[in-house]
């Protein structure tokens, strides 16, 4: 049996460090919205007991370091599944990497599914959620997708209403960041300037995404000296975007639109600077399975 899935990437409307719990790790308040940029993922059932990971795009790893290969090792132990477990995974890479567009966790959380589906284990979304969990926090939400909060290290997750009728413009400069040292640039921030989380929160509780939206804000922002960075808002802000910001620890910002004509020339002119640029829409869905062969 061979399933491919479409692993959507994410961006953060809005995302804050809120502190850091005993056991080393960050606690976030993070608004995550699914776009419609992403990889394709293909899981294949193979004869023995390998687990072998391709991928399209050089520089991805594609040995036991690769999230999708620790997602099916986390699989297989928690269904207890020993023998005749031998799979091979395609990744068609799209999702530009060390953007901060968690394209790792949407690979991850597409094999997981898969998996499900492969080796008929029926697990309900919260079930793959706990075994995703294990291997990052991340992909939960890119099993669930769509728009949601997301507390604590980002694993616990409330949906929140969809975002739709937007254009998102994504641009990932040329230099990539390291998610280690983005979150050691925010620690040695003295005076973090919060974002409006509990504004932010209110106005998607009240349907108001408009609102909402003009919200979007990252304290990495205030932390990491992005090159690039403050062109692409300006860009995106001329041309009337509604919010620009950078996601995750970036390197990628975004602008989000609500007319497709101002999306298109914001486009044309990032694409004067900038080589990888995209147009995305918002998604209601973290993973899509899109073909299925018995
Ligand atoms: P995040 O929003 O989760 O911080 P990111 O854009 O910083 O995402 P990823 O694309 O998830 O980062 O990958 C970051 C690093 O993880 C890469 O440098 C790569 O070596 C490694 N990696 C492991 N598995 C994958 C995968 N399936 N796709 C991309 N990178 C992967």
């Amino acid at each position: 049996m061979k399933l491919t899935v479409k692993a959507n990437a994410k961006i953060n409307l809005i995302l804050d460090v809120t502190g850091i719990k005993k056991n080393g790790y960050h606690s976030l308040f993070t608004i995550m919205q699914s776009i419609s940029l992403g990889d394709t993922v293909s899981v294949e059932k193979t004869d023995g007991d390998d687990i072998t990971v391709s991928c399209t795009v050089p520089g991805v790893p594609t040995d036991s370091r690769n999230i999708v290969y620790k997602c099916a090792v986390k699989f297989f132990e928690y269904a207890n599944i020993t023998e005749n477990r031998g799979i091979h995974i395609h990744i068609d890479k799209v999702t530009p990497f060390c953007a901060g567009m968690g394209g790792g966790s949407a690979d991850g959380a597409a094999v997981l599914v898969a998996l499900n589906k492969i080796f008929n284990t029926n697990y309900s979304e919260k079930i793959l959620c706990r075994i995703g969990v294990k291997v990052g926090a991340d992909i939960p939400f890119c099993i669930v997708g769509g728009t949601a909060l997301a507390l604590d290290t980002g694993a616990v997750l409330a949906p929140l209403t969809d975002v739709e009728g937007y254009y998102i413009v994504v641009v990932k400069p040329e230099d990539g960041v390291s998610t280690k040292e983005a979150y050691a640039a925010v620690d040695s921030l003295t005076d973090m300037k919060h974002t409006k989380n509990k504004e932010m929160l209110e106005f998607f509780a009240d349907g108001e995404i408009h609102n909402a939206l003009k919200l979007c804000g990252n304290v990495f922002e205030q932390a990491l000296e992005v090159p690039g960075r403050v062109d692409i808002k300006d860009i995106c802000n001329k041309n009337g975007a509604v919010a620009s910001c950078m996601t995750g620890s970036g390197s990628a910002v975004y602008g989000i639109f609500e007319e497709k004509s101002d999306a298109e020339n914001s486009i044309k002119e990032l694409k004067e600077k900038f080589a990888n640029v995209y147009l995305c829409t918002p998604e209601k869905v973290g993973v899509e399975i899109i073909e299925a062969i018995e």
